[in-house]
């Protein structure tokens, strides 16, 4: 075999190494970062490594130094894993090394791409007129709707603001949900519309947006106008109700943008597509495939109705641009300009489960939630926080007897990961502190639930005693 096939076998190797015990190993790490510097770090050598040792030094600290949220017991933030269909179709996209910023540099890529935005689309019940673009996830996708946003609104009041910026600009009206994800106040900064100045709709006891307060809030408004809604609350996996909130904008003239981060693929399941019901009147929606539709990191998608806005904000000719005007450039759709085929893995995915396999997916995992949350239940200590809806239970730890259920809570959180049977984290709900549960993963078993809340009523039993 040559340098390269002997490389490429062993990566593969490994790779299947790595996957066969993701399940077995504790689903946290157990390496500490000196540790990891002990065995990865040094000096940079002056001769290089054999490029085979290379990939075994790293191998070899991936089974204690990565955390096992590839394996179906992490169950922190919104994280999923990859499908071997996805994981295999990125490996190609790392062997063709392709730039799918323009079509004349990846006419296969490009192609994928709009042939995957073309099913993300139908799923979600977008008319055809939708496109949009590949980023490294749903920061980015909010980030690249908002600029959107932005030039739609600022031009409608006759302004210019890829020309002439925000200086002397009308101002721009934005309003959110007092639970919006943090990467939207982000895009806000980064699109110099200033995270503080976004107004906040306050929410309901679920996290949902109230309507009643945003029209109010827009009711005199005049002017351009943004507003954010969301499809999936990172804590409850709650819906704002999307089709009042377009109402509202509508009257108001406002650009409606939904993120919908793992919230979206709500769509491919008939039992849950109705929490996105009037997602098709929103003007942008942004989401993510590394979360629940199970592709390797990165990948976020942002969709728009005005894809002429959407290049409008991000598009800037060169003399050496190969322009081929009767297809599409990537690159018109989003802020990045080279970047990997991040549409490969999920054209995968997509068309590896079929919308079948995909409704299996997200019915499986809001099944597995619920099933979380009635194994927790029974126990005097728990209470579930959350209506589950969807993929996510909220959870908190209430001490036998009494006491700071604060404390308690975060008590049962850090002896649960430290246990190693499954992962969650926390989060500080409504003034509450909470273990925080998301069910994403397509190889999550009932039995891996079973075992994990037994292994979460366990630590919570024994931080009672210890108290
Ligand atoms: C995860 C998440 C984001 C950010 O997505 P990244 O992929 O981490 O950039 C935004 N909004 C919501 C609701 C999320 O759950």
């Amino acid at each position: 075999m040559n340098e390269r096939d002997t490389l490429l076998t062993r990566a593969a190797r490994h790779a299947q190494d790595y996957l066969a015990a993701v399940a077995d190993r504790p689903v946290r790490a157990t390496l500490t970062g000196d540790e990891l510097r002990r065995l990865l770090g040094g000096p940079l050598p002056d001769q290089g490594d054999p490029p085979l040792a290379v990939i075994d030094r790293l191998a070899g600290a991936a089974g204690s130094g990565t955390v096992a949220s590839q394996g179906p017991r992490y169950f922190g933030f919104v994280v999923g894993g990859s499908y071997p269909a996805a994981t295999a179709a990125d490996w190609l996209v790392s062997a063709w090394d392709q730039n799918c910023g323009i079509f004349a540099l990846s006419p296969l890529v490009s192609v994928v791409e709009d042939i995957a935005i073309g099913w993300v689309r139908g799923l979600a019940g977008l008319p055809a007129s939708w496109n949009g673009g590949f980023v490294t996830g749903c920061q980015m996708a909010n980030f690249a709707a908002l600029a959107a946003a932005r030039h739609h609104v600022s031009r409608s009041a006759g302004w210019d603001i890829e020309a002439n910026g925000l200086v002397g600009a009308p101002p721009i009206e934005v309003v959110v949900s007092d639970e919006a994800h943090y990467t939207i106040f982000m895009a806000l900064r980064m699109l110099g519309l200033g995270a503080a100045r976004a107004r906040r709709v306050p929410t309901d006891g679920q996290g949902r947006m109230r309507t009643d307060e945003l029209a109010a809030m827009l009711r005199d408004g005049s002017g351009p106008c943004i507003v954010c809604a969301q499809a999936g609350n990172v804590n409850t996996g709650a819906f704002d109700p999307i089709a009042d909130i377009a109402d509202a904008a509508r009257s108001r003239g406002a650009w409606l943008h939904v993120d919908g981060a793992f919230g979206l693929w709500a769509a491919a399941s008939p039992s849950l597509s109705g929490h996105i019901r009037g997602i098709d009147r929103a003007d942008s929606i942004a989401t993510d495939g590394h979360k629940w539709l199970n592709v390797p990191y990165d990948c976020g998608i942002v969709l728009t109705a005005h894809p002429s806005s959407e290049r409008a904000a991000f598009t800037l000719d060169a003399a050496y641009i190969v322009r081929d005007v009767a297809e599409r450039d990537p690159h018109e759709f989003v802020p990045e300009e080279s970047r990997r085929g991040r549409a490969v893995p999920v054209y995968a995915v997509l068309r590896a489960l079929g919308r079948q396999g995909l409704r299996d997916l997200v019915d499986r995992c809001c099944a597995l939630a619920r099933r979380m949350a009635a194994a927790l239940q029974p126990d005097p200590a728990v209470r579930i926080l959350n209506d589950v809806v969807l993929n996510q239970v909220l959870v908190r730890f209430e001490p036998p007897g009494g006491g700071d259920a604060d404390a308690f809570t975060r008590q049962v959180i850090a002896g649960v990961q430290e246990d190693g049977t499954c992962w969650a984290g926390g989060t500080t709900w409504h003034g509450m502190a909470a273990m925080r549960i998301s069910i994403s993963n397509w190889s999550t078993t009932e039995a891996d639930i079973d075992r994990s809340a037994e292994a979460i009523r366990r630590v919570a039993t024994g931080a009672g005693v210890s108290r």
